[in-house]
């Protein structure tokens, strides 16, 4: 690890005055990608700005038809959550199977999707639940949130408060973990709300996405029949020693299926 300074501000002010006055400043949240990064020297900040001790990033309510989850909260208490769990059962699910118990007790909802890893599990379910992003100077819609390859809609110091997912009739989360870290190789996240049906698909290509030709489908008729024969390009999937474009864009269909079965 290189030396940098430790900072632990009382308030998102706080954090972002450190931020400002700090510069190459990175927050930090669960610490569970920043930290390997930092370990492995692929960044050098010359502050961490932990955002953990911030009163209020952490929380889970019901609010509006919505369920708010504050940034700060920790994948277990997602998945143990009894309001996550009434209101999008596949909410719970879907966290309940991020990584393994140390990763779930540290890591944290605001820190997944700043992050935007292309195999993370959160990403689908902001994406097919069309969930709003609240941050320290606006709102954000899941469509526009998540631009590329780690990269996301966040400018520079902008911090990730909360994440409104609109509660849908009906959803649920699969996905085909790679055995080694839990990350997904597909992952297909399935919502149908009153608005229409969504299916976002992660781990498959360089950021999360939407299934346009299988929402159509599911428009139809809401059975894993309207799926099944839907054939996924491999044209723009990753390719990687832990399978191919042909392999995943399989997945995918199989995914979106057994996720749709679920659902009903
Ligand atoms: C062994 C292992 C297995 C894993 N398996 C999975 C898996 O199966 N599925 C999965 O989805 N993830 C997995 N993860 C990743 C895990 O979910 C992390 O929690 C997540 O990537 C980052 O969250 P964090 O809170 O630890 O963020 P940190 O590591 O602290 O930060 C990550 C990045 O986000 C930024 N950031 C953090 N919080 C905010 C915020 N509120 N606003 C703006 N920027 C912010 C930081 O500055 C940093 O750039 C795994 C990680 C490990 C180490």
């Amino acid at each position: 690890m290189y030396q940098f300074n430790y900072l632990r501000p009382k308030s998102l002010d706080e954090a972002k005055k450190l931020y400002e006055n700090n510069g190459d400043a990175k927050f930090l949240a669960g610490g569970q990608t920043l930290i390997p990064t930092l370990k492995q020297r692929l960044a050098q900040p010359t502050a961490l700005i932990d955002i953990g001790g911030i009163a209020g990033l952490a929380g889970i309510k019901v609010a509006g038809g919505a369920i708010v989850i504050g940034a700060g909260t920790r994948h277990n208490d997602v998945a143990i959550s009894a309001d996550v769990k009434k209101s999008i059962p596949a909410l719970a699910h879907l966290a309940s199977h991020i990584g393994d118990p140390a990763v779930r007790h540290m890591g944290t909802l605001g820190g997944s999707i700043a992050n935007n890893d292309p195999a993370a599990d959160y990403p689908s379910a902001v994406l097919a639940l069309g969930a709003d992003i609240k941050t320290t100077s606006r709102t954000i819609k899941a469509d526009d949130f998540f631009t590329g390859m780690f990269e996301t809609a966040l400018d520079e110091g902008e911090i990730v408060t909360e994440v409104s997912f609109p509660i849908p009739e009906k959803a649920a989360y699969m996905k085909f973990p790679n055995p080694a870290s839990r990350y997904a190789m597909v992952g297909v996240f399935v919502a149908k709300t009153k608005g229409g049906v969504r299916v976002a698909v992660t781990g498959a290509a360089s950021c999360v996405y939407r299934e346009s030709a299988m929402e159509a489908a599911l428009a139809k008729a809401f059975t894993p029949d309207a799926v099944a024969n839907i054939k996924v390009s491999p044209g723009n999937l990753n390719s990687d020693l832990h399978g191919s474009a042909e392999y995943r864009a399989h997945l995918v269909t199989v995914m979106a299926k057994r996720a749709v079965a679920a659902a009903t």
